[in-house]
């Protein structure tokens, strides 16, 4: 079959690789649909790819693509009915962990403490062909309802926001400020107002603050800089707002996520403040 490959330096390869098949408790997906994600950006403009990143497959050139949905055309030995069976539409979180330890079997395989055995699209070979092998236990089937396309969508940078939401617990009666407005902000925003929560949505850009607001954001706040951090010392009590760092671009969001998990306060005039004044 043919892969696309991202070298580095802003080139395209189509390469010749062969058709996988299934070892134990892994399947192999026809591809439907594979998203191009902002990380894949990363690797695609790199003076050698993922590997001048620091990542990157262990030999050879690897298959891109780490939003994958298709559907089960083989599974290998040890697989059960109820994981996959050929025919199910899925979708599949790209990392490999060891399956076993705390954060694996809650399924939280990108924090695995045996340390991440592969990352589909990067390390190990993605979405960008017409098969990918990946174990069973990192599919999720995908309801009728939904396209292909939603379904690689939802594989990352939307499953990323559902996360967050998630882990911090929200539901929709909270009030929620998104730094970033980015594909994974845009998403956290539609999933929280969609859930009922009212979304104070934070980004640089008029245009995707204007899509915010189709997605459901009451408040657009207008950051100066690219990076926007919310004191809570700064605000005063009136009302609770729930504060997670959403901002996927900024490696100090994720850094500092744990912090901004927690219950932060605003004035009642907090709509109507200048971004400058929470930098
Ligand atoms: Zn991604
Ligand atoms: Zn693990």
């Amino acid at each position: 079959m043919k892969g696309i490959v991202f070298p580095g330096n802003r080139k395209v390869e189509l390469l010749d690789f062969p058709d996988p098949t299934p070892g134990p408790g892994e399947v192999v997906l026809e591809i439907k649909a594979s998203g191009m994600c902002g990380s894949d950006l990363k690797f695609y403009r790199a003076a050698s790819g993922a590997s001048s990143l620091g990542l990157g497959a262990k030999s050879g050139p690897t298959i891109a693509g780490h939003e994958p949905c298709g559907v089960v055309v083989a599974v290998g030995p040890g697989v059960s009915e109820k994981q996959a069976r050929v025919g199910m539409r899925m979708m599949q979180h790209h990392y490999r962990g060891c399956g076993v330890c705390e954060h694996c079997a809650t399924g939280w395989m990108q924090m695995c403490v045996e340390g991440v055995a592969e990352v589909y699209g990067i390390t190990g070979h993605g979405a960008h062909a017409r098969y990918m092998k990946c174990p069973a236990r990192t599919l999720v089937p995908l309801p009728d309802e939904l396209s292909f396309e939603a379904g690689a969508a939802i594989s990352c940078g939307t499953g990323t926001a559902w996360g967050a939401l998630h882990r911090i617990g929200m539901t929709g009666d909270h009030t929620i400020a998104i730094f970033g407005q980015g594909p994974v902000g845009l998403s956290a925003t539609l999933l929280a107002a969609k859930m009922g929560a009212r979304v104070i949505a934070l980004d640089t850009s008029d245009e995707r603050l204007a899509r915010a607001r189709q997605f459901g954001a009451e408040v657009l706040i207008k950051s100066k800089t690219r990076t926007t951090w919310c004191r809570p010392s700064a605000i005063s009590p009136t009302a609770a707002v729930r504060i997670p760092s959403l901002d996927a671009s900024s490696p100090e969001a994720r850094r500092r996520y744990a912090a901004y998990t927690q219950l932060g306060q605003r004035p009642a005039s907090w709509v109507k403040a200048t971004a400058s004044r929470w930098t």
